[in-house]
């Protein structure tokens, strides 16, 4: 029992899919049965809790679970003793203040003095503090952006992702006060044994995070021109250069990030390079 880590993820959600997902592409296996509050991985001594995000930093701080994933916006509002092991780039989303599409904006001035409705009573509150300025929260656990149009507070803060949800109701986006993503959390003390396989699974995660931003290139270059094309693709260490059968000409292959290829794309080209391939890389180990 002792060396087995529990991770506690979201059981249905904006989190789950992306969370299983990951914890899955870390070749770790597992059964999650609909309306299962608890599994275990069969290759890897992980025990999943599945429960509301909500209660996710709370499980972790108490030491219930070992592990967690978990958005930060509710990592902060909930302000629990535990560590951020590593952000994971999935359910990224941002907490802004809304008001009626009506009022004219003025600054954050406008605030002041009025009431406000969240989920999120401590992120806000500590947002208004550092800005001074004085406004009533009212903390109300979902449906926050009715509370203007039904006169509960004249002004909202809320997770906005595409902001459809805002204009349905009649409000407009002013302030954004917090960006956030998943995060991986851990209990501040563990033993040895979990430590180390903390370790492990955070190994994988890297070499997952790491490949899906990473592209292998393959191209044909003429040899001429191979100076300039290593120079535009370095690669990990270097490229690797082959020759074709066909005289004077080779074949490239490097990786890079998919941001560089693109930035490189024409320089490449004009430098000579042809039927150039882009290929996904599932796991990369540095
Ligand atoms: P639960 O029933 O587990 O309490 P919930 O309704 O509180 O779920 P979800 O809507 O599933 O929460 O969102 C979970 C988390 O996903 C949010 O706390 C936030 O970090 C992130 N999130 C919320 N909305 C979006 C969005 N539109 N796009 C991406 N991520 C989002
Ligand atoms: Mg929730």
């Amino acid at each position: 029992m002792e060396n087995i880590l529990r991770i506690a993820v979201q059981k249905s959600g904006r989190l789950s899919d992306d969370s299983l997902s990951l914890i899955k592409e870390c070749g770790i296996k597992f059964y999650n049965g609909t309306g299962k509050l608890k599994s275990s991985a069969t290759n890897f001594p992980l025990e999943f809790l599945f429960l509301r995000d909500d209660d996710i930093p709370g499980y972790v701080a108490d030491g219930v679970a070992d592990l967690g994933i978990v958005g930060e916006n509710e990592l902060v509002e909930k302000n629990k003793d535990v560590v951020v092991l590593k952000k994971l780039g999935f359910s990224k989303c941002r907490l802004s203040l809304a008001i009626p599409k009506s009022e004219t904006y003025t600054g954050l001035s406008f605030f002041q003095g009025k009431n406000i409705a969240t989920s999120y009573p401590k992120i806000l509150g500590d947002y208004l503090k550092e800005k001074a300025i004085q406004a009533d929260i009212h903390e109300i656990s979902g449906s926050v952006e009715i509370a203007p149009s039904i006169g509960l507070a004249e002004a909202i803060c809320d997770i906005v992702s595409s902001g459809s949800t805002l204009m349905m109701n009649g409000l407009k986006e002013v302030e954004e006060i917090f960006r956030s993503e998943a995060a991986l959390i851990g209990h501040p003390l563990m033993n040895q044994q979990k430590k180390h396989l903390v370790e492990k699974l955070l190994f994988r995660m890297n070499a997952v995070q790491k490949g899906k931003s990473s592209k292998y290139v393959l191209l044909n270059a003429p040899n001429h021109a191979l100076d300039k094309i290593v120079s535009l693709i370095p690669g990990m260490r270097s490229p690797t250069i082959l020759p074709l059968a066909q005289e004077g000409w080779s074949s490239v292959h490097s990786v890079l990030s998919e941001e560089q290829f693109w930035e490189n794309i024409e320089e490449l080209r004009a430098a000579g390079a042809e039927g150039i391939l882009v290929v996904p890389i599932e796991k990369m180990i540095l």
